[in-house]
This record gives structure tokens, C-alpha cells and sequence, in this order.
């Protein structure tokens, strides 16, 4: 089976989550899976270097704020790599242009133009893991833009799509969708099953948990996403077609 997987940035938190998730990648692959990681910067990596580069530049430039931003989700997919391989499994990590994540120019909000996984068809076939930066993609003029805020999940579903993948995981900090977040409301209900259009209210209304767009590539492609803790691995909420 090909696996697409996506960890979040509390999931690469440190050391030990890292290792953890790569136990998981490793495991699979050892089962004769083909293993393909989207990863997120690690915890509050983004914000930090937002107000990093608000106290340099206010109006620093969206082009500058990509090429800065962009670089860590590209620390975490090394990592994951190394981590993997220490697991005795060989992998490689891959930017998002060498992924073939082709986008539109809109610095900051880019939109996923077109895919072309013939690479990670490569390694993948030479029997690596691949851990992909999400979160981040090229223009035509060969400049590095990022997809929006949470846009990993979206690195995730189009890569599932573009290499028709068996499953697609998104491995976060809770373990499912609910219908109101679980952190603030205690007494909030979780969903086993959730179609598209549900979901995508749940975003309107606030949830954060997925990017708005991966759910929409989702839709479109009928890909089951499914939402699951990273700290448990127990079966979460699958977002996909109800029949
Ligand atoms: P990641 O770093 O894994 O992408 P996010 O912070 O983007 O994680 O999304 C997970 C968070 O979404 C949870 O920690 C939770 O507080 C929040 N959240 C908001 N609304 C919901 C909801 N309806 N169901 C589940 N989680 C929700
Ligand atoms: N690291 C980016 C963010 O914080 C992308 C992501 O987490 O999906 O928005
Ligand atoms: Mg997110």
C-alpha cells in the first residue's frame, strides 16, 4: 500500500515526537509499504519567525517572507530523514519544488497549480521513505511561495492525488474532528465519519484542525482523509464521501 502521512508541528514537537513518528514511518515500510511524510515545522517554528522578521522588517515582503518561512518545514523534513534512517530504513527528504509542487505567484496564499511526482515515483521506487516539506511549492518564475497558514494538510492531499495513494493521514495533536474544538470545549463530541461539506462548514465556522483547501482537493479527488493523533496512532475521524 502507498501511505501518504502528514505530521504537524506540535506532532515534530522534539526529539522524541520525531522519533516516534519515524518508528511509525519505519514499521510500514518494513511491511513492504511505500511510506511518502508531508511534515510541518516543528512547534511554534512559524510564529517565532513571523515576529522575527516583524522586528527586522515590518513590511518585509511576501516574496522574502517565503523563501524565509519556507525554511522550516525544509529543517523538519531533514530531520525526519535522519530519524527515519536511524531506524534502518533509508529515506530522503525532498523540498516542495523537488517534490514538483507547482503553484500559483500569490506569496503567502499560493494556490497548488499542478504536481509532478515523477521524483518521489523515483525514490520511492528505489525503496525510500520520502518526507516532503509541506507547506510549500514554486511559482513559473522559479521563486519558493507557501501555500497559506496550515497549508501542510494541503501539501498532503495533493501529493495523495498526484501518486493515488491508499491512504492519506493527517497526524496532529487530538485525535479526531469534533464539532467544536476539543481544547476549549471539554464536552465537545467527536465525529467517526464526517462528509466534505460538513467539514468545510466546521473550517467557516473556525476549526483549524485542516486547511480549508486540502478538504476542497479532497473533495474533488474523493480522497478520505483521515484525522488521527500522532501521540496514540488509534483510529481518529475519516473526512470523506458519505454514502
Ligand atoms: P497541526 O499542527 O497538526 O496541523 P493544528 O493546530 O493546525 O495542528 O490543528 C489541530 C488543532 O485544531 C487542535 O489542537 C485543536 O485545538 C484545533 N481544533 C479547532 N477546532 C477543532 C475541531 N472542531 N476538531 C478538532 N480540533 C479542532
Ligand atoms: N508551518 C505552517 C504553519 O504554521 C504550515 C503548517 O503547519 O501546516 O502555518
Ligand atoms: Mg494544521
Amino acid at each position: 500500500m502507498l501511505f501518504v502521512q502528514k505530521y504537524g508541528g506540535t506532532s515534530l514537537g522534539d526529539e522524541e515526537r520525531i522519533l516516534s513518528a519515524a518508528r511509525r514511518v519505519a514499521g510500514l515500510a518494513r511491511q513492504g509499504n511505500s511510506v511518502v511524510v508531508v511534515v510541518s515545522a516543528q512547534g511554534d517554528t512559524t510564529d517565532l519567525l513571523i515576529q522575527k522578521a516583524a522586528r527586522i522588517n515590518r513590511r518585509g515582503g511576501a516574496r522574502e517572507m517565503d523563501a524565509y518561512l519556507a525554511a522550516g518545514e525544509q529543517m523538519s523534513a531533514g530531520l525526519m530523514a535522519m530519524a527515519i534512517g536511524t531506524m534502518g530504513c533509508p529515506a530522503v527528504s525532498l523540498t516542495g519544488w523537488q517534490a514538483g509542487i507547482h503553484t500559483d505567484s500569490v506569496h503567502g496564499n499560493a494556490r497548488i497549480d499542478h504536481v509532478d511526482c515523477a521524483r518521489i515515483r523515483r525514490e520511492l521506487a528505489s525503496g525510500k521513505a520520502v518526507v516532503v516539506a509541506g507547506f510549500q511549492g514554486i511559482d513559473p518564475q522559479g521563486d519558493i511561495t507557501t501555500l497559506g497558514r496550515g497549508g501542510s494538510d494541503t501539501t498532503a492531499v495533493a501529493l495523495a492525488a498526484c501518486l493515488k495513494a491508499d491512504r492519506c493521514q493527517i497526524f496532529t495533536d487530538v485525535d479526531g474532528v469534533y464539532d467544536r474544538d476539543p481544547r476549549v470545549y471539554p464536552d465537545a463530541i467527536r465525529f467517526g465519519r464526517i462528509g466534505y461539506d460538513k467539514m468545510m462548514a466546521l473550517i467557516e465556522n473556525g476549526a483549524q484542525v485542516l486547511h480549508d483547501r486540502s478538504v476542497e482537493l479532497a473533495r474533488k479527488h474523493h480522497i478520505a482523509l483521515e484525522v488521527l493523533s500522532a501521540f496514540t496512532g488509534e483510529p481518529g475521524t475519516i473526512v470523506g464521501d458519505l454514502e
